[in-house]
């Protein structure tokens, strides 16, 4: 492999809190390996764009603490077009960028796995709320938008009790709905709906509550992932069934942001810093993962094909301890 002297980091599709850890991490890991490090700002849009600038030690100084992403970044169309990934090429020659690393999604490694075919190194840093990355177990940004949803989960059961109701909350997961069966378990919730299972109102939601409230219960949670939807209907199904007054809440974009989790911050930090390792060594076209708890890099069309399942001891778990 040619040598690498330039690499250049983005941040694409959506925001998570730690993405900036990883930035920080990349620049400063370049940094001390000799390497010039680029910033693309707003993901594959700012390749094509040329908004691209060298980042210095300074340049991410204080920012390890804030959400979001200084880089910014963007759902970009053209670039997923033969023409986009093309002038993609050209303009990563442009600036002599020699390797990139994308810190984003499944979608955002699929990019990068195509700009791997038309000759540039990759490297992928998993960073959405989700875990929904197959290869790896941890994402950076998850940790901090469960500890979100919790500190809502905990707010609204407060009320829920005072007036004895029922609270039904969509939390995000399009595809995946670990954030919804975690943060049912941790905030005793009567059912968690999965995009990942098939589920029957009366059986999963309605007979827990009104059992629940046949034990002695005063308040009553449903979590429903985004994937599923339809809070509001829901809300409406289990007042009409049980007449317990039901509010419907859906988080929606706070669970993006907030200051990352010293997880999200250290998570980033590692992965970052293994990004740039790779390159160092040699290494192209790989995704970094955490697998068993250790920090790995795997082949990027590899680990788009890998799948990963819901916990099912998980789900199990939450139905024992909603009794
Ligand atoms: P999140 O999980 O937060 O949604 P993501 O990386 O999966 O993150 P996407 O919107 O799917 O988010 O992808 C980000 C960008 O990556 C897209 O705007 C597009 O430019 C590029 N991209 C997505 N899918 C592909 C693909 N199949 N081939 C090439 N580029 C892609």
């Amino acid at each position: 492999m040619k040598q690498i002297n330039t690499i250049a980091v983005l941040t694409s599709g959506g925001d998570a809190p730690g993405m900036n850890a990883a930035v920080r991490a990349v620049v400063r890991t370049g940094i001390y390996n000799g390497l010039k490090v680029l910033g693309i700002y707003k993901g594959y849009e700012g390749l094509l764009n040329g908004d691209i600038e060298e980042m210095t030690l300074r340049s991410v100084g204080d920012i390890i603490q804030r959400g979001g992403t200084i880089l910014q970044t963007a759902r970009s169309k053209e670039f997923n077009t033969p023409q986009g990934l093309e002038k993609a090429i050209s303009m990563a020659k442009v600036f002599g960028i020699d390797a990139l690393i994308v810190i984003g999604g499944d979608g955002s490694f699929r990019g990068a796995k195509d700009l791997s075919q038309l000759g540039m190194n990759v490297i992928g840093i998993p960073g959405t709320i989700d875990n929904d990355i197959s290869c790896t177990d941890y994402t950076i940004g998850y940790d901090t938008a469960m500890n979100t949803v919790l500190d809502a989960i905990d707010k609204i059961r407060d009320t829920s009790y005072s007036h004895e109701r029922c609270s039904v909350l969509e939390v995000m997961g399009r595809n995946a709905g670990w954030i919804a069966v975690n943060c049912g378990i941790a905030g005793g919730a009567e059912a968690i709906i999965l995009p990942e299972k098939e589920f029957d109102i009366d059986k999963d939601i309605i007979i827990p509550i009104v059992e629940g409230r046949n034990r002695g219960k005063k308040h009553y949670l449903v979590i429903v992932a985004e994937g599923v939807g339809g809070a509001v209907e829901i809300a409406k199904y289990i007042e009409e069934k049980t007449e317990i007054t039901t509010r419907a809440t859906i988080l929606g974009y706070i669970q993006r942001g907030g200051s990352p989790t010293i997880t999200d911050r250290v998570m980033g930090s590692r992965f970052g810093a293994r990004a740039v390792q790779c390159l160092v060594e040699g290494k192209k076209n790989r995704v970094i993962a955490l697998r068993d708890n250790k920090i790995v890099d795997i082949d990027i069309t590899e680990a788009l094909n890998m799948t990963k399942t819901i916990d099912n001891e998980l789900i199990a778990l939450s139905k024992i301890l909603a009794l």
